[in-house]
């Protein structure tokens, strides 16, 4: 793996009785550490730190520019299309909420109650479909749900649980969904860390993802996809930034167009750069063989819960159901030096729906997920724990 996707703070310890101990961080999913680059790209953008889009003086011109070229690097990152726009947000859930507010008037929304909920709340009205048990059912209940709708529509889909790790048939449905004149949208979070994202290839209209589980810390997530909707839309924040000229009286502005337009304010320039850092480094990479090195991971570590019984794909994410999961987290933090977690991970319906039931505090699941940097020992380790504490599945 090259350097630029080394994980900063690899070789963390833990002081455990037996002795210090490395640090296992199984909690990629709910944040994931960040890499090298990430965090050079930071160092490096630091000396000239200006205001973007706002100033002509040295540090206001370089900041433009990386700024920009983040934008750039990103939009290759996703596959970007003619007249797609990408727009950097706070995170997956803003990036969710921008689009939500964005829908033309009248827009029929579709979601699964498998969904985060910051891909399930946002929408306004939605139409919510039980969970699917197979890719099969998951397409067929989009069949019929759209099949009776007029005017603009859009699917909402995640393109993997952040519980169970399974790879939703993102494309199939898409296709589907597009055979009725939808528009899909693919909540990527726990996607775009672990397979190469691509508009075209997903079939997605629009696509939404977080800096913080992509390597790159720094507050920056990322809406990409189609510009008309969102030019025609009303400013998210309306303020400097998002207006290109106003008049004296109220309510005499003319906002912008692009990504501007729902960017109102300063932009998260650390956070744009480092993200894009990150896109730029896993272009690069190959990402079939760190793609093929989470599998075997995954490999070393029982089934986990399930929603498509086993049939999908997974990314490095599974979720087991075990007595008092937040005691046993605790217990693998404070005795083992291993980091997971445990609760309803803001997917309340799933979670009940697997088995996981009891309140984010004192019940569901116990997950464990990883990526860049994982090892097999981390994993063995886990096992093992499990195995002692008696909760292995
Ligand atoms: N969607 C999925 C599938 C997620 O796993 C998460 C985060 N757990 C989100 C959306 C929300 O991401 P964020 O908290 O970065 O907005």
């Amino acid at each position: 793996m090259s350097d630029l996707l080394d994980i900063v703070g690899a070789d963390l310890t833990v002081p455990l009785p037996g002795g210090d101990i490395r640090f296992a961080h199984l909690d990629y999913a709910a944040s994931a550490p960040a890499v090298r680059t990430a965090a050079d790209a930071v160092r490096d953008l630091l000396p000239y730190y200006g205001s973007v889009h706002r100033g002509a003086g040295l540090r206001s011109q370089r900041s433009t520019f990386e700024y920009e070229r983040a934008r750039e690097t990103v939009a290759e990152f996703v596959g970007a299309r003619d007249g797609d726009a990408v727009i950097f947000t706070r995170n997956t859930t803003d990036a969710l909420n921008l689009l939500a507010r964005a829908l033309p008037a009248g827009t029929t929304t579709v979601v699964f109650d498998g969904e985060h909920h910051a891909n399930l709340l946002p929408w306004p009205s939605p139409v919510r479909l039980p969970a699917p048990a197979t890719p099969d059912e998951a397409v067929e209940a989009v069949r019929v749900a759209l099949s009776s709708v007029r005017g603009p529509a859009l699917l909402a889909v995640t393109g993997a649980s952040n519980v169970t790790g399974e790879i939703w048939p993102v494309r199939r449905l898409a296709d589907i969904a597009h055979a009725y004149g939808a528009r899909v949208l693919v909540d990527a979070a726990q996607l775009a860390p672990h397979v190469p994202v691509d508009l075209d290839d997903l079939g997605a209209d629009y696509l939404a993802f977080s800096g913080h589980k992509l390597y790159a810390p720094f507050g920056a997530g990322v809406l990409a996809g189609r510009g008309d909707w969102l030019d025609a839309a009303e400013p998210y924040l309306r303020g400097g930034g998002a207006s290109a000229s106003v008049g004296d009286a109220s309510g005499d502005v003319v906002w912008a167009t692009g990504p501007a337009r729902h960017e109102g304010g300063t932009p998260n320039l650390v956070g744009a750069i480092s993200l894009a850092a990150v896109c730029e480094a896993l272009l690069r990479a190959d990402r079939v063989a760190l793609l093929e090195h989470e599998q075997s991971l995954l490999a070393g570590l029982g089934g986990g819960v399930s929603l498509f019984g086993g049939r999908a794909p997974r990314v490095g994410i599974v979720s087991f159901a075990v007595p008092d999961p937040a005691g046993v987290a605790d217990r693998l933090a404070r005795d083992y030096g291993i980091g997971v977690r445990a609760g309803l991970f803001c997917a309340h319906p799933l979670v009940r729906r697997l088995g996981g039931d009891g309140t984010c505090d004192s019940g569901g699941l116990l997950r464990a997920s990883w990526g860049l940097g994982s090892t097999h020992d981390d994993l063995d380790r886990l096992a093992t724990a499990l195995i002692e504490l008696g909760v292995y599945p």
